[in-house]
């Protein structure tokens, strides 16, 4: 899966999920994933 805050991959194992408007989002870190929670629309875009 690829983190769409950062752009690398990560293992969806062990990678931070996020729900948004029905999709999931893998993220590689917490920082990453407070990228997303701050403005989804930005990153869903780009997934
Ligand atoms: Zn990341």
């Amino acid at each position: 899966m690829k983190d769409v805050v950062c752009g690398m991959q990560v293992d969806e194992k062990t990678a931070i999920r996020r729900d948004n408007k029905g999709k999931t989002y893998f993220f590689c870190s917490k920082n990453c994933a407070q990228a997303f929670d701050k403005n989804p629309e930005k990153f869903a875009r780009s997934a």
